[in-house]
């Protein structure tokens, strides 16, 4: 007995402790399906044995915890967690305890697609008026993050009612914005964000609102308290009650479907489990739901959740292999990040050698070696990470990791800033940032030199003949043409590609100076508003910061980089140089976007567009359309009755995107106008 208490305490504990990483800052050391498992150990231990049940017992709290950056909200009604079936089983148990109080006759299921993002609630005042919007929080006790809400532009900021209205629904973050915000990171030199649910958690807790906006987080409505559902459906029903939601222009997802029995509800759950890679956002579930809400006292809640709603959770797409070594690499920025060497093995379709570890303190909370057993996954179906250690495989002689103190490339100090978990490289003159910048200035999206390539500047760098970017505007023609690699005519052509690059307009060059937070589009709102590089030079971060579409991190950036006495000679030296310092408005660069440089496939029939139109604009986006589809394929834009390509991007674990996300990249690019 005593055995079995000193379990329970130590998985209340652990359990504690993972919510605590998971909820409140971001960062879990497990993965969702191994808290599943030990959660429901204890829930299987506490129902054998009641007594020892702890009444702070994470089987009996919503797992959510409160920052006091925000002011609190209380919940009148409480925003409850869902129980969880792991299989059809426990969908049966679920349906035996419904049928123990209430008449089979009665019972009709509502299936609803299980949003992965955080819970919100709405409330919307008398005229109608938006007037709140709050995290769940602990469930009882939630956080204000109205002036973040506010800039989700689904969310209706007046709706047409008479009487106050709270709904709740989920905050996401979609594949493609994901994928996006991920890519402009990287650009940028920031950490990139695990998945689309901790990027959309992390975005609400932000107290700039300017940078939640950027984030383009979305929201689906599924829900209210249940006093709700009298006044404002006529029977009663959820379907009907997410029908008159609808009507008000409240966001909610379309695929919502009424089903007689449990046979329906598996049908449901088979159809999504093969069609979600489908959406453009994750779902990690079905949530089943008793639908007529009438019956919904009756059957009751637990402290946690009701007992009418089940979440019904997709196995985790997780393999096991082996953690060969951690390498790290050196940033532009000089950001250095520990990289984990992994025995070849297929996730998702793909074959994943290499994964991300993010920093110290994700390899240090998950006590990650080298020579451990790892679980992978490809996080939001896109990039692998190591979610865990499998413990019991550990070699007994396997070494606690510790950090690197220098860099890996010129060996000199590395410093961690206040309140980041990256290291960096602070020498200047850092081969690697050295390296990585003159790729970063010669790239496509910056200034564009054909020909100067990753290789060729290596080998430019390693003869000597480029220490800096001016270098490479004093290249001789003998110099170049003597490389091993460049014959006489190569040399000629990329010479001329410098030179030509002299002529390119003031973002492309901005882009192409890697100043920190100034990605493609910072730099052509920049470059646009300020016409020079002389004018750009004077503006204070104050300034910049009125700019729209420019945060306060950002102006301050600029205006640090403007600072530093070095920057100010590259600038003096590319001007002497001949390099444009203007802005010259026509032949503005593409913008960067996710197509860029991607493979894309276009498959089925779209609605809104022409498949000609698609390839073209596609085209513009600097995307190559091919028509079939392989391991080289970055994504396939599926319409409708699509049929043996999509099948085929699916085994591949190709992303799949809705013609919807690639008219939402197209306006945001600004191809064409809003409807
Ligand atoms: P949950 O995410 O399993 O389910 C409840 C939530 O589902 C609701 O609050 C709501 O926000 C959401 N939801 C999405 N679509 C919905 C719909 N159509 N209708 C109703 N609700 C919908 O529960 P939770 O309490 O938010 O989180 C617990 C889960 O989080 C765990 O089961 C685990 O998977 C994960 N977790 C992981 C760790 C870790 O360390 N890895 C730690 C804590 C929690």
């Amino acid at each position: 007995m005593e055995k079995i208490q000193t379990r329970i305490q130590q998985l209340v504990t652990d359990l504690k402790r993972y919510n605590q990483e998971y909820f409140e800052n971001e960062q879990p050391s497990i993965s969702d399906a191994a808290y599943d498992k030990l959660l429901r150990e204890l829930n299987d231990l506490e129902a054998q044995y009641p007594e020892y049940r702890q009444s702070d017992s994470p089987t009996q709290r919503v797992g959510g915890t409160r920052s006091e950056k925000f002011a609190k909200v209380v919940h009148q009604h409480p925003m409850q967690s869902l129980s969880n079936a792991f299989s059809f089983g426990d969908l049966v148990e679920f349906e035996r305890k419904i049928l123990s109080v209430i008449d089979a006759a009665e019972v009709e299921y509502i299936c609803e697609l299980k949003i992965d993002g955080l819970a919100i609630s709405l409330q919307y005042d008398q005229s109608g008026k938006l007037s709140l919007g709050a995290t769940r929080g602990d469930g009882s006790i939630g956080e204000d993050v109205s002036a973040n809400i506010s800039t989700i532009q689904t969310i209706p900021h007046h709706i047409s009612i008479t009487s106050p209205l709270e709904v709740r629904g989920e905050v996401y973050l979609s594949k493609s914005q994901f994928i996006q915000l991920n890519h402009e990171r990287q650009l940028n030199g920031e950490g990139i964000f695990a998945n689309p649910r901790n990027a959309a958690a992390g975005s609400m807790r932000q107290l700039d609102a300017d940078i939640v906006a950027q984030r383009k987080l979305a929201m689906f409505v599924y829900g209210a308290p249940i006093n709700t559902y009298g006044t404002f459906t006529d029977d009663g029903k959820h379907s009907t009650f997410l029908a008159e939601m609808k009507k008000l222009g409240l966001p909610m997802n379309p695929h919502s479907q009424i089903c007689k029995n449990l046979t329906e509800v598996r049908a449901y759950i088979e159809k999504w489990t093969f069609e979600r890679a489908m959406l453009d956002y994750e779902i990690d579930g079905i949530v089943i739901k008793v639908n007529n809400t009438g019956l919904y006292e009756q059957i009751g809640t637990t402290a946690k959740a009701p007992k009418w709603a089940i979440a019904y959770k997709f196995p985790a797409e997780e393999v096991i292999t082996k953690l060969v070594d951690i390498i790290f690499t050196v940033g532009r920025t000089g950001q250095v990040t520990p990289n984990a060497v992994l025995e070849p093995v297929q996730v998702a379709g793909t074959t994943v050698q290499r994964a991300t570890l993010h920093n110290e303190d994700y390899i240090v909370a998950r006590d990650i070696r080298i020579g451990d057993s790892v679980v992978i996954r490809k996080a939001g179906e896109i990039i692998p990470e190591v979610v865990e250690v499998v413990m019991e495989k550990r070699e007994i002689d396997a070494e606690a990791f510790t950090m690197i103190h220098t860099c890996p490339t010129c060996q000199s100090e590395l410093k961690r800033q206040e309140n980041e978990a990256a290291y960096y490289c602070l020498n200047p003159n850092c081969q690697s940032k050295v390296i990585e910048n003159l790729i970063h200035f010669a790239s496509r999206k910056a200034m564009n030199i054909d020909g100067l390539g990753e290789k060729i500047v290596e080998q430019l760098y390693g003869e000597g003949l480029i220490k800096n970017i001016p270098d490479l505007y004093r290249l001789e023609h003998q110099i170049v043409a003597s490389l091993e690699r460049l014959g006489d005519r190569s040399a000629r052509n990329l010479l001329i590609a410098i030179e030509d690059s002299k002529q390119n307009s003031l973002e492309k060059l901005l882009f192409g100076l890697g100043i920190r937070f100034v990605g493609e589009k910072v730099s052509s709102v920049l470059a646009k508003e300020y016409q020079t590089m002389t004018e750009l030079r004077r503006a204070t971060a104050q300034q910049l910061a009125e700019i729209p579409d420019i945060g306060v991190r950002i102006a301050q950036s600029v205006e640090e980089w403007f600072s530093q006495e070095q920057n100010c000679e590259l600038i003096t030296d590319l001007t002497q140089l001949g390099v444009n310092m203007d802005y010259l408005g026509a032949n503005e660069a593409i913008v960067e976007n996710m197509f860029l440089g991607k493979t894309v496939v276009l498959t089925g029939t779209l609605e809104r567009l022409k498949r000609t139109q698609a390839k073209q604009i596609l085209e513009q986006l600097g995307a190559k359309v091919t028509g079939t589809v392989s391991k080289k394929t970055d994504y396939v834009v599926a319409g409708s009755e699509a049929g043996s390509k999509l099948t085929k991007a699916l085994q591949l674990g190709v992303v799949v995107l809705s013609e919807q996300t690639l008219l939402d990249i197209i306006k945001e690019v600004g191809l064409i106008e809003e409807g």
